[in-house]
């Protein structure tokens, strides 16, 4: 059932008749594409997908719609009677202060707009493994905990942060139905889609390779934008090896080290501040053999938030304020990047 979904999805894309202009929208403060779609008297279940490739590149994490932008409508099918209930007409919000995205789950998908400090940065966000590989598994107690589902629920903040702030954001995992989750042990699922809804291979190579070329077509819509891809990751070491966050990048990406190094410099700062008997030994490496570091072409950052088997380590992600102060302190380096360039 699944497959069949995935792959009448990819014949969409590849029907050269969408490339076509055709009616477009506004989209209102806080409106999903449920909403704009029912509003131009489209059926949401014959017209989602086909919206969502209509307007691939164009809609938040999530595929949330920012307001005042324009997006392209489906044409309507011959057998979609529905008369419209609200004209098409074009009108752009003023003040566009609240997104809608979903993928953030029901506490959480209403994003109101602080400011736009961040209006012009564009970030593909890569949490680690996910769909059939649960990346590294450690334990707590009777507890399984997965990589993928602690790396997706502090990436899913970050995001949201972000979003906050005015970025444009692009969730490369999305799981439809976990959304930003407040418990201490998330629980392992294989449902994570490539965005924006492809079904994620088991072979690892196939994996990375299926993210990034998602990103690095983006990257192109985006040209001339600041870019950068952040992979997070809860890595695997041996279990009495504690391990600060480290970041990686490129060796000779410039614009990387950069990055990442401002990143650090809030985990350093943090750190002296919220432990200072112990020294923070987190580090910025080049690491250029990483797949995604090296095939991106927006520059990315690889960060690795702590070792998954190790019992001091492992508060740092199980306790859902920490995984908010590691989004946090993720998007103040980024904004401090980005305010630098
Ligand atoms: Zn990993």
């Amino acid at each position: 059932m699944r497959f069949v979904v995935f792959f009448c999805l990819f014949c969409l894309f590849t029907i050269p008749g969408f490339s076509q202009r055709g009616p477009t929208a506004v989209a209102r403060s806080g409106e999903g594409v449920h909403a704009l779609l029912r509003r131009n008297g489209l059926a949401e279940s014959r017209h989602f997908l086909q919206f969502l490739s209509l307007n691939r590149g164009r809609l938040t994490a999530g595929n949330g719609l920012m307001a005042g932008r324009t997006y392209r409508l489906p044409a309507r099918g011959k057998s979609a009677a529905a008369a419209p209930k609200a004209p098409a007409r074009a009108s752009a919000s003023s003040s566009a202060s609240v997104l809608h995205a979903p993928i953030f789950g029901p506490k959480h998908s209403r994003v109101r707009v602080l400011d736009r400090s961040m209006r012009g940065a564009v970030y593909y966000l890569s949490p680690g493994h996910g769909g059939p590989d649960p990346g590294a598994v450690g334990k707590y107690g009777k507890h399984r905990l997965a990589e993928d589902e602690y790396a997706y629920d502090v990436t899913l903040r970050l995001a949201r942060v972000l979003m906050e702030h005015g970025a444009t954001v692009y969730m490369l995992i999305q799981d439809p139905n976990d959304g930003i989750r407040d418990e201490q042990f998330l629980k392992i699922d294989y449902d994570e889609l490539t965005y924006p809804h492809q079904r994620i291979p088991l072979n690892q190579l196939a994996r990375l390779r299926q993210r990034i070329a998602q990103a690095n077509q983006l990257h192109a819509r985006h040209k001339g934008a600041y870019q950068r891809l952040l992979s997070l990751h809860v890595d695997s070491r041996s279990q009495g090896q504690k391990i600060d966050v480290f970041f990686y990048h490129h060796a000779n990406s410039a614009a990387g080290l950069r990055t990442a190094r401002s990143i650090h410099r809030v985990f350093t700062n943090r750190y002296a501040r919220a432990q200072p008997n112990r020294p923070y030994s987190g580090n910025v490496l080049p690491r250029s053999s990483l797949y995604e570091v090296r095939t991106s072409h927006a520059p990315a950052v690889f960060m690795e938030l702590g070792n998954i088997h190790n019992s001091r380590d492992q508060p740092r992600f199980l306790l859902p304020d920490n995984r908010q102060a590691l989004a946090n302190w993720i998007y103040e380096g980024l904004r401090a990047d980005f305010k630098g360039r």
